[in-house]
């Protein structure tokens, strides 16, 4: 979590006298409360009676402050909240641009509350002039300025409450004026599901940057910090502002799985089988071989990094086996995470009501640091014993929810056709609902292969040979053999959408396949075949 550094300074006894050094903390205060990401830096940095023009404050307070900085206590994504810009310096615009300078090299960034302006990590070409403007007005000391700025926050906040939008840095998938990018918003919700089936936020990126190009130079950084930003509801300090772009439960569902600190059993790289296959004799990933003449294979790692001391599995399992096997027995577990997924009513309210007081907590726990940071602040008081008692009824309301039986509406054949949309569209999203579920299929010394669905025609079968004769791999299970071609390991769409018409014909019943006859001669002819072939 990174750091907030509250900075306040005053320069003359008459201003600390009055309310200059509260309203700088009080405004500290509540941008703490408001934004509970940021944890208070233990230490505070002040220059009380400090004059900033003529340097002072360099040599204790904010001296101190950049010496943490320079120490790196305070770091890459902390943030210093100071009232405005005259609170960092009065010194001439040279000066002043290298001090600020001096603490976005590290990372850091300054935040000036009054305008509510974010400056770092760099300073962007329409900040420079408004900032020199900033420290010219500093250096000559302007009191009007201040009041000007004072009053445009002001103003800001109220025409957010009468639903004005306000100007400031909005999130990626809205305009400045506030509306919705259209294309951006549908992505960043797809992102928000991702995020719910357990995708990293890496791969989140990855995704993202496919389906925009908007996010072509984005961090994955970033991703977290718009998966969290309450903007996504529509909010900006607690008053719906924007459009949402996702429902509540959405994003309480994903906040708590970040508050899980949920980790993909194994975070799904480049190919849809990795970490759904696993060793049978010591448990290791499966991992893929690359071959270059024949179909890619899968074998057990540990045996490949640490040799056969580690694992007696040396059996190598071609891909389009294992991918005809995952997509005949994954769809029991995909029902599973699928209900995992879908809630009752009264838990989705539950997961919205504890996504709340979480946010509450966050809020609380930050205030309570500046109350003992900053001493008695009567707003602060205030703010308090409002949490508290929506707090208090939140857990009212959490009490009173009649749990409604978890009504599973997922069925197998939903599961099912849900799967096969995933195996063409997005595989790594069945990847991950699949291990969410600890889906697996075992690979045997001996050629037996395992998965832990039950119930289904390949849920436990021997991979025979490779048959050159008719180009296919051979299977056997429950007595049968099943032929798998030797194309290439994926689905084409083609063969995809025959092979799901022909498992919804068997599924209802209304196949008419018919036996091939052979005739004794080509029997005979075909069992000397296999005969040599094995
Ligand atoms: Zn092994």
């Amino acid at each position: 979590m990174p750091y907030a550094i509250g900075y306040a300074r005053f320069s003359s006894i008459k201003q600390g006298s009055g309310s200059s050094l509260e309203r700088q903390q009080a405004m500290i205060a509540k941008w703490l409360g408001e934004n509970p990401e940021y944890k208070v830096y233990p230490k505070t940095f002040e220059d009380l009676g400090r004059s900033a023009s003529k340097g002072d404050h360099l040599k204790h307070g904010l001296g101190k402050l950049l010496q943490a900085i320079e120490l790196k206590e305070i770091g890459d994504g902390d943030i210093i909240l100071v009232e405005a810009i005259d609170r960092i310096g009065r010194l001439t615009a040279t000066k002043m641009f290298s001090l600020i300078n001096q603490i976005l090299e590290a990372g850091v960034r300054i935040v000036t509350l009054q305008d509510n302006t974010m400056y770092g990590p760099v300073i962007k070409s329409d900040q420079i002039w408004q900032l020199l403007g900033k420290i010219e007005q500093a250096f000559t000391y302007s009191v009007d300025l201040g009041k000007r700025i004072k009053d445009s926050y002001t103003i800001r906040e109220q025409n957010a409450r009468k639903g004005l939008i306000p100007k400031r840095r909005t999130p990626i998938w809205l305009n400045t004026d506030g509306t919705l990018k259209e294309d951006i918003a549908v992505a960043m919700k797809t992102a928000f599901e991702d995020a719910l089936s357990g995708l990293g936020e890496r791969r989140i990126l990855k995704r993202l940057k496919i389906s925009h190009p908007t996010f072509e130079k984005c961090h994955p950084a970033s991703v977290r910090k718009w998966l969290t930003n309450k903007a996504a509801i529509g909010f900006w300090r607690e008053i719906l502002t924007y459009p949402p772009i996702v429902s509540q439960e959405l994003f309480y569902q994903v906040q708590k799985r970040f508050e899980d600190a949920y980790i993909p059993a194994s975070a799904p790289t480049k190919h849809f089988l990795s970490g759904l296959v696993k060793c049978g004799n010591c448990g290791s990933s499966f991992q893929v071989k690359v071959n270059k003449s024949s179909p890619n294979s899968m074998h057990c790692s540990a045996r490949a990094i640490h040799g056969i001391d580690r694992c007696e599995n040396g059996t190598s399992f071609p891909v389009p086996v294992l991918l005809r096997i995952c997509h005949d027995t994954a769809t029991l577990a995909m029902e599973t995470a699928l209900q995992n997924i879908e809630l009752s009513k009264a838990k989705k309210k539950s997961i919205i009501i504890d996504g709340k007081l979480n946010d509450i907590g966050k809020k609380l726990s930050n205030l309570i640091t500046s109350l003992q940071q900053y001493g008695a602040i009567p707003e602060i008081d205030s703010q308090i014993t409002l949490l508290i008692s929506e707090r208090k009824k939140l857990e009212d309301e959490k009490r009173y929810l009649v749990e409604d039986d978890v009504a599973n509406t997922t069925n197998y054949e939903e599961a099912w056709d849900y799967q096969y949309e995933l195996i063409e569209d997005d595989p790594m999203r069945l990847n991950a609902l699949l291990q969410s579920v600890q889906y697996q299929i075992k690979c045997f010394a001996n050629r037996s292969i395992l998965a832990n669905t039950t119930g289904n025609e390949l849920s436990k079968s021997v991979y025979m040979n490779y048959c050159r004769k008719i180009q296919a791999y051979r299977l056997r299970a429950n007595g049968n053999i099943y032929n798998i071609a030797n194309r290439e390991g994926t689905f084409s769409k083609e063969r995809l959408s025959t092979f799901k018409e022909m498992l919804q014909a068997q599924r209802e019943g209304t196949t008419a396949f018919k036996e091939i006859e052979t005739s004794p001669a080509d029997s005979e002819i075909l069992e000397f075949l296999a005969a040599i072939d094995d």
